[in-house]
């Protein structure tokens, strides 16, 4: 069996700066990490290879620097790390982004399985698992939060749905994205990290896949567009008010008029 798991490196604080005139977050200089719900994905897949003798693919998209994070899957249980870099890719949209896993998956070869986080944390959309599944035409579940059973043509698992959890068997191969109560995911392995230190990163770009147009990629391929973006604004000033609760009901009714909130 083949599990391929997407992951993302994201800033490791949410304090990253926003260049205004691009969009693009200042990424220079900022540590990162593996998005904290791709540890979950990565760590179900994990235990399906101990459970079915399967072989788990970190796949991700990103710059070089992303190859950290690929190293990090190895101390986490991946067997092999991909990486799709392409300034072909670069600026993408969530459709560019989710086309080009999409082909990553393909050239990483036959998967039975296609495991994501739920969402990011810097992104946060949520889209990317659900629009890869579209494009390689499979089935797929949101908001996983156990997998009771892989079998050999399907899989059974409870989804959390808003007002129950339903149990649901899919056929392989499909693509999941996983909720964080799944699972407690594992410390890196110091064996693994000694064991892996030099194994390889696989890296392709666009005119490796099989759909290599560069109007599906990146930018020329994104059909949404920012047109502005900017930290919101926040200030520390206080007002402290006394009064009895009708002249602060009061107070309060008329600041909120002042601030144009209603
Ligand atoms: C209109 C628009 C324009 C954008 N322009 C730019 C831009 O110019 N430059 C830029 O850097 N970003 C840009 N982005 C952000 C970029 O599109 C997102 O980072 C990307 O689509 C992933 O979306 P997300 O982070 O919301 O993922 P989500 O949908 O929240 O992620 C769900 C899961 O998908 C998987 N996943 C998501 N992204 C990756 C990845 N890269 N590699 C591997 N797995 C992944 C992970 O398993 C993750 O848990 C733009 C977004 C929009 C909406």
């Amino acid at each position: 069996m083949n599990i391929t798991v997407c992951i993302k490196q994201v800033p490791s604080t949410s304090e990253v700066e926003i260049d205004e005139k691009t969009g693009n977050l200042k990424r220079d200089g900022v540590d990162s990490k593996i998005n904290p719900y791709d540890l979950f994905a990565l760590e179900e897949a994990v235990r399906i290879k101990k459970k079915n003798n399967a072989t788990v693919n970190a796949l991700t998209m990103g710059p070089n620097q992303a190859e950290e994070i690929l190293h990090e899957a190895y101390c986490l249980g991946a067997d092999q790390g991909y990486l799709i870099t392409d300034r072909k890719c670069a600026g993408a949209d969530v459709l560019a982004t989710s086309k080009a896993l999409s082909e990553g998956i393909k050239k990483v070869g036959k998967s039975d399985l296609i495991i994501c986080g739920k969402q990011t944390t810097d992104g946060d959309t949520a889209q990317v698992g659900a629009e890869i599944a579209e494009l390689l035409g499979i089935p797929h579940a949101n908001n996983v939060l156990e997998i009771k059973e892989v079998k050999e043509d399907s899989i059974i698992l409870d989804i959390d749905l808003p007002t129950m959890v339903q149990t649901i068997e899919m056929q392989l191969p499909c693509l999941l994205s996983v909720d964080k109560d799944i699972n407690q995911p594992r410390l890196p392995s110091y064996k693994l990290k000694k064991v892996t230190k030099d194994k390889k990163i696989l890296s392709f770009g666009v005119a490796d896949f099989e759909d290599s147009d560069e109007s599906h990629y990146g930018m020329n391929g994104s059909p949404t567009q920012v047109v502005r973006i900017f930290p919101p604004e926040s200030t520390k000033e206080t007002e402290t008010w006394e009064g009895n609760s009708d002249e602060l009901a009061e107070k309060m009714a008329q600041k909120i008029l002042e601030l144009k909130i209603l």
